[in-house]
């Protein structure tokens, strides 16, 4: 039965776009918004990119203006963190004591940044990027000369130093693994992009492992202490080292957790009136054939749409395929798919050296792409892998085959 109000905790990407789709699904009934950021629904992504270069505002990155929510009758209830949720009593209780009811409850909490556990962590000076406030500040201390040590060579720390670099900062990058983006991307995308920063005098440090961070109280950090080596001298530090799901809540309240809010293929629950959407679910995925919590804003729309058929009655399971994009200086990186550990390897190579794509294929299917400055393969693969077509690897490999013939062979 459609509920006639829905509240949503947390006031993310997948928040908004749930709000979005609601109204757009045609629910006429009552919507209330509760997130712990004092901002309307904004964003990410140019959070280490355009609005950490300054190229972008508030305005720019925020979803949907304010006349949006207040047109749509949403009740917002911002700078508010959600303590507890009582089921059996439908209520959920706010850090200030403040309490609502609620008739259908939707977890949209999103990840928050993973703290480096070694001593001095806690310094001035020591930054996290996850949200509009943390870019304004890790900005304005970002200046020609300063000399930044970005731990964790993943997406979102790249972008960071791509951006700080361009911004005349004198960059180092730390990475414990023996290559860049490790856990998420193909050594052919990390070699090339180990390169790129390399061109852009980004100082990359792989296979170092980080153990302290030393300054004081007074000054802040002033250097990254590393094992076998000497320390990298420090203005200002960015940790970069994943996120973790919002779960707490969640947890706290009986419903299964497992690396994120476990949820079936319609974003519910195990409980019928709770269902979880964004960064913070675990769904189960037609392209694994098990399950996946991703963080990205592709897997937050999507889920996000999905919920708002579920609660209005017109049920479609979730089955996108995963998508993923990086802009570092002018490299525009493309992915799709969740390709397994074991999946062979094709390479296209066109004569830009900057230009090419690694298909991942099992058994004469494709189950992941990564376009580097190639949009064109990257819509190729990301169709094949929606339609599951066998093809041969020779056609993937020569880049004179186009994407209408790949689609077509
Ligand atoms: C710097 C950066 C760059 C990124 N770049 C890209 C990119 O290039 N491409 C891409 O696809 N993705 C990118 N992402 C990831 C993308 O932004 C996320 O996948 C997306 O924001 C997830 O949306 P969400 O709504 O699930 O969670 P979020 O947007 O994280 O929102 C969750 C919200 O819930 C709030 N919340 C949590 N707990 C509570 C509580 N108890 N009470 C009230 N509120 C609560 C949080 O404060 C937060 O505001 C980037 C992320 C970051 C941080």
């Amino acid at each position: 039965m459609t509920p006639s109000h829905i509240t949503i905790i947390g006031a993310g990407h997948a928040a908004g776009q749930l709000i979005a789709s609601l109204r757009s699904e045609g629910f006429t009934g009552g919507i209330r918004l509760i997130g712990e950021e004092p901002h309307l629904p904004y964003q990410r992504p140019p959070l280490s990119k355009k609005f950490l270069a300054g190229e972008a505002g508030i305005d720019a990155v925020t979803l949907r203006p304010l006349g949006f929510y207040e047109k749509e009758g949403i009740e917002l209830v911002l700078s508010a963190c959600v303590q507890s949720i009582d089921r059996a009593g439908h209520t959920l209780t706010l850090e200030d004591g403040r309490a609502f009811d609620y008739d259908a409850l939707v977890l949209a909490t999103g990840t928050r940044a993973r703290p480096l556990p070694v001593p001095g962590a806690g310094l001035s000076g020591v930054h996290v990027l996850r949200g509009i406030d943390d870019s304004l500040a890790l900005k304005a201390v970002l200046a020609p000369g300063k000399r930044l040590v970005v731990i964790g060579g993943g997406y979102v720390g790249l972008e960071a130093a791509a951006t700080a670099s361009k911004l005349g900062a004198h960059v180092t990058v730390i990475e414990a693994m023996p290559r860049l983006m490790a856990r998420v991307a193909s050594p052919e995308l990390a070699d090339h992009m180990l390169a790129v920063h390399r061109d852009n005098d980004v100082h990359v440090l792989l296979n170092t492992k980080v153990t302290a961070l030393r300054g004081s109280g007074r000054t802040g950090v002033d250097a990254v202490m590393i094992e076998h080596g000497v320390p990298v001298a420090a203005d200002v530090v960015l940790v970069g080292i994943g996120a973790i799901a919002n779960v707490e809540l969640a947890a706290a309240a009986g419903l299964a957790v497992a690396n994120g809010i476990v949820v079936d293929a319609h974003m519910c629950t195990g409980d019928p009136q709770i269902l979880a959407i964004g960064d913070c679910a675990n769904h189960p995925s037609p392209f694994t054939g098990g399950r996946l919590r991703l963080e990205s804003v592709q897997g937050a729309v999507d889920q996000a749409v999905c919920a708002a058929k579920t609660l209005v009655g017109k049920p479609d399971a979730y089955k996108a395929v995963p998508w993923f994009w990086s802009d570092q200086y002018d490299e525009r990186l493309q992915m799709a798919g969740v390709p397994g550990a074991d999946d062979a390897t094709v390479l296209r190579r066109y004569d830009d050296p900057r230009q090419f794509a690694v298909w991942r294929t099992r058994g004469g299917k494709v189950t992941g792409v990564e376009a580097a400055n190639s949009s064109k393969d990257y819509m190729a693969g990301r169709r094949l892998i929606e339609s599951g077509k066998l093809i041969e690897p020779g056609q993937l490999a020569d880049p004179t085959v186009g994407a209408k013939a790949l689609l077509a062979s």
